[in-house]
């Protein structure tokens, strides 16, 4: 459907943004402040700049940005970057202004005055870079705008939202796939930092760009270490974690409901820890505020829903702890992604238990959706249990579920203390024979909890008033603990040789259960430890604060530095890394820069932010 036209403003005539530099070079250096491009970053805006189409899969903190904004910089028009999340707007926005680039958006935030500024601007040519939300595009008015004007390159970020088989369907990104029909001739560039080998297909098929060449860096996130332990004590296991993390970390905890994150977000504050809540339930003003004291003040802890952190850019978050089970392996991996963008030693924990297991189930069972829809579910699910109940290495199954290759890594749990296994056979055995007998005998079905006892041999109400102590099986399991027990139940469930049913989890052989009562199937089971919390795999001590790896002597400019940031941040009302990241304090410490010429040899300060901040950071070096 052609857009309808709109008639072009008399005073302005439309008149593409000129081009702001004559290479890549020169913009990486004059605009971002950096060097040299890494990784394949020089081959994408190459490819682009030359007027093809890119997909790109690299993953969170490898420098995509840079690979849609350079070729804005670099052809004539304006760059369009079709972003989902507005906060991720606002803050790239802000990066960008603070960098010299014109750069605006569009969105329901604004006043129509503003919107009518930014339509404006964008007709005259003088915008460099101008963001939208995927649903804008499909309104008639947008896209006769954007007619109106001249565009440079379009970019789609988060593009495995076109995916339906992906975790994190967006159908407004479904009309992104004509947009080579209403822009012909204008570059395009999805990019993403999650994407199973299936999802990268979607997104070239769906996106309609066939010619597209395909850049896959790998999706290895080194500096994150990967540990998983058995849920027991979910929140003296959380404390013991989050003790364990440097002075002033920011970090996020992810749990499953509303109900949960405000107790645990409550709970900490009580164990006098700067934590919050955030979540979908709460109004849009308490949301903002705690996002904006996340991203400005150091060590905020944010206890969300996963309704917080995509589109959070802070490139210094420590730790992603989650305190139940992701959905999928995908989103544990976008989630855990959002530690250490900036490279710096961070950690994904997680503690998961047999609850998780019964109550994922059980959700899948009870949701809207057909056959087809439910068995995705569970796929999904059974893959991001295989990662938790691995006793190999946690990256290297993680990377293969992305289709990567790779060794053991040396920086996750497993790896850091390879799990004992032992022969599970036999309590395998004794558990299914329960379930069957109370089955055939009685008629009966029980969860987790009375199974246990009855294996245990315990007295309880319960089990005299059904005469339990009668069954054959009663006590027979007296040999292993209860948190035995419920360890062989979660690992069995995870394989599928138990299934969970209805709203009580009950528990019921599932299909591989035969071959284990008659012997056929052998059940090694992974043995829990318990107690890492603190204990980074055992080895690793505290790990270090933003400024360990400096000398000492460097240390103390680096905090007269980082108090200066945290003033600009605040007088200007952006988060302290659009002043400067950590990596540019720590440079500075380092090379303690005398004149304003020496600061062009300082990673992360590009023309404008010497202009602007040059003599600051220099007096503040010069009186420390
Ligand atoms: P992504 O969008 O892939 O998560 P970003 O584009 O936010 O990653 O970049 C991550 C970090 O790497 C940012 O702090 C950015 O300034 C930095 N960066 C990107 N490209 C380069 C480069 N060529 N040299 C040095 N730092 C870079
Ligand atoms: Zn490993």
């Amino acid at each position: 459907m052609p857009p309808p036209a709109e008639p072009a403003r008399a005073s302005v005539a439309p008149r593409p943004a000129p081009a702001r530099f004559a290479t890549a070079g020169d913009a990486l250096r004059t605009v971002y402040g950096f060097d040299a491009f890494r990784g394949e970053q020089a081959a994408i805006i190459d490819q682009v700049v030359d007027g093809g189409d890119a997909v790109v899969l690299m993953p969170t903190g490898a420098g995509k940005s840079v690979c849609y904004q350079i070729p804005a910089l670099v052809r004539e028009g304006t760059g369009l970057v079709v972003s989902p999340l507005i906060a991720l707007m606002h803050d790239q926005v802000d990066a960008l202004r603070a960098n010299g680039v014109r750069a605006e958006y569009l969105n329901s935030t604004q006043a129509p005055q503003e919107r009518a500024r930014v339509e404006r601007a964008y007709v005259s040519g003088e915008i460099d870079l101008l963001y939208v939300a995927p649903e804008r595009l499909n309104s008639p008015a947008t896209v006769g705008l954007l007619a109106r004007g001249s565009l440079s390159v379009i970019a789609i970020d988060e593009a495995h939202c076109v995916s339906q088989w992906g975790h994190d369907f967006r159908p407004d990104y479904l009309a992104l796939g004509d947009l080579d029909e209403r822009f012909p001739g204008v570059p395009r560039l999805a990019l993403t930092a999650t994407a199973t080998p299936a999802t990268h297909r979607e997104i070239a098929e769906r996106l309609r760009m066939p010619t597209a060449r395909h850049f896959v860096a790998s999706f290895d996130r080194p500096n994150i270490q990967y540990r998983i332990e058995p849920k027991v004590e979910p929140r003296k296991q959380l404390l013991a974690f989050l003790r364990s993390q440097p002075e002033g970390a920011a970090g996020i905890v992810y749990a499953l409901s509303r109900k949960s994150v405000d107790q645990t977000a409550q709970y900490l504050r009580t164990q006098g820890l700067d934590a919050l809540a955030y979540h979908a339930g709460l109004d849009a003003e308490t949301r903002a505020r705690h996002q904006a004291r996340f991203l400005r003040d150091d060590g905020v802890i944010m206890v969300a829903t996963i309704a917080f952190g995509m589109g959070i850019d802070k490139p210094d978050v420590r730790f992603v702890a989650h305190i139940d089970l992701p959905k999928s392996v995908e989103g544990y991996y976008q989630e855990t992604g959002r530690a250490g963008r900036d490279g710096d030693p961070s950690v994904a924990w997680m503690a998961y238990g047999l609850g998780d297991v019964v109550q994922q189930r059980r959700m899948i069972d009870q949701s809207p959706g057909d056959r087809t829809y439910k068995m995705r579910l569970g796929q999904h699910l059974d893959a991001m249990l295989a990662l938790c109940e691995t006793v190999g290495c946690r990256r290297q199954n993680l990377l293969g579920y992305f289709g990567q290759d790779s060794g053991a890594c040396g920086n996750c749990d497993t790896c850091l203390t390879p799990p004992e296994t032992w022969d599970g056979l036999i309590p395998a055995q004794k558990l299914l024979s329960t379930i069957v007998r109370l089955q055939r005998e009685r008629g009966q079905a029980f969860g987790a909890g009375h199974l246990v006892d009855i294996l245990r041999g315990a007295r309880t109400e319960r089990i005299s008033q059904q005469r339990h102590d009668e069954l054959k099986t009663y006590g027979i399991g007296a040999d292993l603990s209860e948190q035995d027990w419920r360890s062989v139940i979660r690992q069995l469930l995870a394989r599928g040789i138990l299934v969970a049913k209805g709203e009580y989890g009950t528990l019921a052989p599932g299909e591989p259960a035969g071959a284990v009562l008659s012997g056929e199937a052998p059940v090694p089971l992974r043995r829990d430890v318990l107690g890492r919390g603190g204990g980074g795999g055992g080895s690793r001590a505290r790990r270090a604060p933003a400024s360990a790896s400096l000398d000492e002597a460097d240390q103390p400019v680096f905090e007269a530095l980082r108090t200066w940031r945290s003033e600009q941040a605040r007088e200007q009302g952006v988060p302290a890394y659009i002043v400067f990241g950590d990596a540019t304090l720590r440079a500075l410490a380092e090379h303690r820069p005398r004149t304003s010429g020496d600061l062009s040899a300082i990673p992360g300060i590009g023309e404008k932010k010497r202009e602007a901040y040059g003599e600051a950071v220099l007096a503040v070096i010069a009186s420390s």
